[in-house]
């Protein structure tokens, strides 16, 4: 295709109606799962965090996280469920721990008031030791079996899920690229035909196009 053809050319005179439905659809789905591409990685860096902070919560004395502790964080409920992972970027406590200047799960606002006074009322059984700002929000268990392997589990999740929806944007975009391919093909094709006569040129052996006079 020569260079700048999609630029300079009418697309109207190039695709039809219902190639032109079928691209701008193709396209309006695939910038959907561009954005459902970075949710997953948002989910993925929530995920990093908790890790770390699990990491710092056992390297830190004074507790009794050690390598055998669960360190869940309950805000990891919404990994891997698309619509309330969505809504939960976009809120005050999203915002505070993906995008304020500070940012991370301790950050001001990290946690919902809901949550503080869950974690402050389960707070390891002794009155008022309800709130350690390394600990809050994880889960104490050691060899917790509900959140067994949590980390590795939604892990291997999201990366999982990340080359699947690359992998659909790609079919998307190389069926969009067939499309204009063939289209622009059948436009040179009409074009030729419309201002040239082919005929047989025996001593050459081949055919030649001259203009139509
Ligand atoms: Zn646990």
């Amino acid at each position: 295709m020569p260079a700048e053809f999609w630029n300079k050319t009418d697309q109207n005179l190039v695709l039809t109606q219902e190639e032109q439905d079928f691209l701008s659809t193709s396209a309006a789905e695939r910038y959907a799962l561009a954005e459902e591409i970075v949710l997953n990685k948002k989910m993925q860096q929530l995920l990093d965090l908790a890790n770390d902070r699990r990491k710092a919560a056992i390297a830190t004395p004074g507790n009794a996280f050690d390598k055998d502790t669960c360190g869940y964080d309950l805000r990891l409920d919404v990994v891997g469920v698309p619509v309330e992972f969505a809504q939960f970027v976009k809120s005050p406590q999203g915002e505070a721990i993906f995008t304020a200047n500070n940012h991370g799960l301790t950050a001001e606002g990290a946690f919902t008031d809901e949550q503080k006074e869950l974690i402050t009322r389960g707070g390891g059984g002794d009155e008022g030791a309800g709130w350690d700002a390394v600990t809050a929000g994880m889960c104490d268990k050691r060899r917790c079996r509900p959140h067994n392997g949590w980390y590795n589990i939604f892990t291997k999740g999201t990366r999982h899920m990340m080359k699947e929806l690359a992998r659909q944007a790609k079919e998307k975009l190389d069926a969009e690229t067939r499309v204009r391919e063939a289209a622009a093909v059948k436009y040179f094709r009409k074009r030729h035909e419309k201002n040239t006569v082919r005929y047989w040129d025996k001593e050459a052996g081949e055919w030649v196009d001259t203009p139509k006079v």
